[in-house]
């Protein structure tokens, strides 16, 4: 049947991952109040299912899977990310619209693996495809941009460096399979006051670039297998450290543990420790929790960015 004589879907169910910075270089805060970035995103294999239904108002429900999502700061209203996402892509085809949006979160909240913005980009698929808008990509970015400055990644996936805000985003090669242990945290710790002890502590007066060398071992795992835990860096890990000390205490555990290194995730507070495999990984993740550290997953990156798992 050619595809112009399928029906509507009544739902569609859009997939979205988690994003972690295996760089993160933040230069000196903005005149409007933004700090300049220069990241390299990879996707990584934890996710959100974001369902959407036609419906008359806007409505959003969450189910949290697994005990490290807490449910309870997440609007349920207009304020939700998905909801703003939704009547930007309307007003954008000058349409009025409504859906129920149903989010099966599996990505921590305020984890600093943007999981907001992974809704988000789900959202704009799951939508662009209910009501049949054909969509470009690039108004889909802009869009994604406009919502936050981690949605437009979450559209692309894979590997990808991130500039201005993080919202410029440019694919990187990326040949390898690289493998984390994802150690969540049970307070969140908010973005804002990361980089408010950022600026007190660093100032962010620097070279924040990101060294090619990075980029040519994502490239080239062979050449250089032991490589990519080198060039691992977040520059929000001091102010992290320095607002949650117990932080700094996770990754000396997961070093003891075997790692081959650590980082902080985003802006924290969930942390990732490094393993060369899956087995290593899960060695790893076994270890750390006969320490206590039993709020962990393993996950591997790279892996696509939003897409379509189901249509009802
Ligand atoms: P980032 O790394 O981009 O700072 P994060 O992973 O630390 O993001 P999120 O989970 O994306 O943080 O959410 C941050 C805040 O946004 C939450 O505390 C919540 O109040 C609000 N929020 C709005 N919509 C959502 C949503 N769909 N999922 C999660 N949080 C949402």
């Amino acid at each position: 049947m050619s595809e112009a004589l399928l029906p509507d879907p009544v739902s569609v169910t859009v997939r979205a991952p988690a994003k972690i910075n295996v760089y993160l270089g933040v230069g000196k805060v903005r005149d409007d109040g933004f700090h300049p970035l220069e990241t390299v995103y990879q996707a990584v294999s934890l996710y959100d299912d974001v369902t959407v239904t036609a419906a008359e108002e806007w409505a959003v429900t969450l189910l949290a899977d697994g005990d490290h999502v807490d449910g309870s700061a997440v609007p349920d209203d207009d304020t939700n990310i998905v909801v703003r996402a939704g009547k930007a892509l309307a007003a954008h085809h000058g349409i009025e619209r409504a859906a129920e949006i149903e989010i099966r979160k599996t990505i921590p909240v305020a984890g600093g693996m943007a999981g907001g913005s992974a809704d988000a980009a789900a959202t704009l698929v799951a939508l662009d495809r209910l009501w049949n808008l054909d969509t470009s990509d690039d108004d889909l970015l802009a869009l994604a941009a406009d919502l936050g400055s981690d949605v437009p990644f979450a559209l692309v996936g894979g590997t990808a460096t991130g500039t201005g805000r993080g919202e410029v985003v440019t694919p990187v090669d990326d040949a390898g399979t690289w493998w984390w242990v994802v150690v969540f945290s049970d307070e969140g710790l908010s973005t804002p006051s990361v980089y408010g002890a950022y600026d007190l502590l660093e100032g962010g007066d620097h070279d924040y670039r990101v060294r090619p060398a990075m980029l040519d071992t994502l490239r080239h795992p062979e050449d250089n297998p032991d490589g990519l835990p080198m060039f691992l860096y977040n520059d929000l890990e001091d102010a992290a450290f320095y607002l949650r000390p117990d932080l700094q205490t996770t990754a000396e555990a997961a070093l003891e543990c075997g790692a081959a290194t650590t980082l902080l995730s985003g802006s924290g507070p969930t942390m990732l420790a490094m393993a060369t495999d899956a087995d290593h990984a899960r060695e790893v993740a076994g270890r750390l929790a006969g320490r206590g550290y039993t709020r962990t997953a393993v996950a591997h990156g790279p892996v696509a960015g939003a897409h379509v798992v189901a249509y009802g």
